[in-house]
């Protein structure tokens, strides 16, 4: 598995781990682009937004959001404000194909989207 997310959810590459259960995982990003920047993904490998299956997978993705909501009120920025965001394949601006969401705070951000 050359999955560098699957690396770190089986404790191959050293990360930041601030949370996990049996569903998903949360880490620093490595490359932070703001005071907080966090990641959130599935344990399980998926690829895009795309693979997400509408039956299997929607408890999935509204547990990723309440980890990065619970994760803003622990990093201090809940009342702050915050960004989730998940990019998808090569124009949505998606470089690791499993699906992650990025959770990003602490400073002001630019209001651009793409
Ligand atoms: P994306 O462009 O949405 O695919 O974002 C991938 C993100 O993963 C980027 O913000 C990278 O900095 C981050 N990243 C890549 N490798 C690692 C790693 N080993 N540990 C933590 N974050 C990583
Ligand atoms: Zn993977």
């Amino acid at each position: 598995m050359d999955c560098i997310f699957c690396q770190i959810v089986a404790g191959e590459v050293p990360a930041e781990i601030l949370y996990q259960d049996e569903e998903v995982i949360a880490f620093r990003d490595i490359n932070p682009q703001a005071p907080t920047h966090l990641i959130i993904i599935p344990k399980r490998h998926i690829s895009s937004l795309t693979h997400l299956s509408e039956k299997a997978d929607s408890f999935l993705i509204g547990h990723m959001v309440n980890v990065a909501n619970q994760l803003a009120q622990k990093e201090g920025i809940a009342e702050s404000g915050y960004r989730l965001a998940i990019n998808c394949g090569e124009w949505g601006g998606q470089l690791v194909p499993h699906l992650h969401m990025h959770l990003l705070g602490g400073r002001r951000l630019s209001g651009k989207l793409g």
